[in-house]
């Protein structure tokens, strides 16, 4: 399956990497993912089909916008003006991190562009810290300052395992609604309205399944858990990320082909709804 060119009819999806990784509070290397990501999905290893019986492999079924090259604006910028411009061409943004920092500035750009979004937030973590280690900007602080600017209407968050008496806090006063992995499956709570984005932070996953990831939480979902429920979607998809994936850690570079395998399915559901 090769990779498709920087362009697209209005309502493509554009795969956008995003290699940023400064705002990780442990260990860095998420930066390293999005080429990573990209030569998985589109190994021989396996075909161009998703499960739910799409072909991603014809022109134009989906591109790819390359990696955010950092030049002289400050990254979060950067970050929003090129969602921005995605989002100006009518194009679905699926950005591959990087840390899950980078979820503040691709929804101040979908905030700006559509109303009324849903997030749904796969994440063993809340990432609702009001400031971690004195950074407001932390991969452990997105959702607080997400809700904070209004950039989207309702956030669902699932498989969380992490939870702190400062998140429960945080979560209530946002109105922010947790499915916790020990309530799983939660497979009628995805279905919402439209539009919705989703957030995909890989350690979602238990680590036996991927441990490529800066932060191993044990307990957390299978990949078939994970898909399941991102096949129990229904609602317009408006773009997506897949975060936190970290190659440093990734041994046996099974976290690759479970990254790949999720951007597929993804890109299924945004393409045959
Ligand atoms: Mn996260
Ligand atoms: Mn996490």
């Amino acid at each position: 399956m090769a990779l498709r060119p920087n362009a697209g009819k209005p309502g493509t999806p554009v795969i956008l990497g995003i290699p940023f990784d400064a705002n990780s509070s442990w260990l860095r290397g998420a930066a390293g993912a999005p080429p990573i990501i990209r030569v998985a999905l589109t190994s021989d290893s396996s075909n161009s089909w998703t499960e739910t019986g799409i072909d991603l492999s014809p022109e134009g079924t989906y591109c790819d916008a390359g990696d955010l090259k950092f030049t002289f604006d400050e990254p979060f910028v950067a970050i929003e003006k090129r969602v921005g411009e995605l989002l100006d061409k009518d194009l679905r943004p699926v950005c591959l991190g990087g840390d899950h920092s980078i979820t503040l500035p691709i929804m101040r750009a979908f905030g700006a562009h559509i109303a009324g979004l849903t997030i749904l937030h796969f994440d063993a973590h809340p990432d609702l810290y009001d400031e971690l280690e004195g950074n407001r900007m932390s991969h452990a602080c997105p959702f607080a300052r997400v809700m904070e600017e209004g950039a989207a209407k309702r956030l669902i968050q699932i498989g969380i395992r992490t939870m702190t008496g400062h998140q429960r806090e945080q979560a209530k006063k946002f109105g922010v609604e947790v499915i916790e992995m020990r309530h799983l499956p939660a497979l009628d709570r995805m279905k919402v309205d439209g539009p919705l984005y989703i957030s995909f932070d890989m350690d979602a996953l238990d680590p036996a399944f991927a441990p490529g990831i800066s932060h191993r939480e044990p307990g957390g979902m299978s990949v078939r858990e994970a898909l399941a429920h991102i096949h129990a979607i229904t609602g317009k998809i408006a773009g997506a990320d897949i975060v936190e994936f970290n190659p440093a850690r990734d041994n046996t570079q099974i976290t690759a082909t479970v990254a790949a395998k999720l951007l597929k399915e993804i890109l299924g559901k945004m393409i045959g709804g």
